[in-house]
């Protein structure tokens, strides 16, 4: 019989563990919730995301190696200080590729399938993105490629940070130890950045290292008090992978079509989700200032 790529090993064991979760749900022992309709959407997702990664990597290997060639050193991969190095420095690129897909909504129209979800479990973390290889979202690695950490190095790292990302898409597992939930990304703080609640909206951003959440001003604990709502500041209650994928890109076409001025043009694209000219848009510091404006005593939550 044929062996297994690794690859074919990691998918098989992402789906052992999601029936694991379903079954644990099922039998009551952890908290969350599945439904069938959802997580076939997740796992389309997933397919167009992998069709489309496979397509366009002869592509983003050229890109690559391109800025690779104007290096400032020569990093050796079979160095364990440039293995070290680089954990810190692709999970520092990754906040920001990840901040920005949150803040501006050129590149939020492609990040957005992965918070489109009303529900938080496993099957979630392979909600993954059609457009972010053509809308350059691994623009802040080129920093890295610059310094000289070889394309191929870089390539597995960021990968491992995804595969690192997967476990804690959960409501499973409620707090780890406090020192790990100081230092590390955990089902906790990824449940907050899921989450449209205005005390969460556009926070936690880390992929790995909490710490570059803690040192930008972007983290946010989660509160027994106000429990995460799952989705967008407006769902989209569909779960058609194409109208998940594309939903976002359609909204801003047509706002483009509709702008008055080369102004508003460039809110529509660059500005942040929910742009509107007059400023009044719902997009996550109205959302969240609105919510801080409100009288003392009303529920955060259904704020
Ligand atoms: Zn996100
Ligand atoms: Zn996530």
């Amino acid at each position: 019989m044929k062996a297994l790529t690794t690859a074919q090993v990691l998918v098989l064991a992402r789906f052992a563990l999601m029936l694991l979760e379903m079954a644990l749900i099922r039998a009551h022992l952890v908290h969350g919730r599945y439904t069938l309709k959802d997580t076939l959407a997740s796992i389309g997702m997933r397919a167009g995301n992998y069709a489309t990664n496979v397509a366009l990597a002869g592509a983003t290997v050229v890109v690559f190696t391109w800025i690779y060639q104007f290096r400032v050193y020569d990093i050796s991969m079979s160095s364990p200080w440039a293995w070290a190095a680089i954990v810190v420095l692709d999970d520092l690129a990754y906040y920001w590729f990840h901040r920005i897909s949150h803040e501006c909504r050129f590149w939020w129209a492609a990040h957005v399938n992965h918070h489109s979800s009303q529900e938080y479990n496993l099957s979630t973390a392979i909600r993954q993105p059609w457009t972010g290889v053509l809308v350059g979202t691994w623009a802040p690695w080129f920093v890295l490629l610059l310094i000289g950490f070889p394309p191929e190095m870089i390539f597995l790292q960021s990968g491992l940070n995804l595969l690192y990302q997967f476990w804690i898409h959960t409501e499973a597992i409620r707090r780890m130890p406090a020192w790990f939930e100081y230092l590390f990304n955990t089902p906790s703080h990824h449940r907050v950045h899921h989450a449209s609640n205005p005390r969460y909206v556009d926070r936690n951003y880390a992929g790995i290292f909490m710490v570059w959440d803690r040192m930008f001003g972007t983290f946010v604990a989660e509160r027994d008090d106000d429990p995460p709502q799952y989705g967008l500041i407006h769902d989209i209650d569909t779960f058609n992978p194409i109208k998940i994928a594309f939903h976002e890109w359609a909204a801003m076409f047509r706002d483009v079509g509709r702008a008055r001025s080369l102004r508003e043009i460039g809110g529509c694209i660059f500005g942040p989700p929910g742009w509107r000219p007059d400023g009044s848009g719902p997009t996550a510091a109205n959302v969240r200032a609105a919510w801080m404006a409100a009288p003392q005593g009303e529920s955060p939550a259904a704020s």
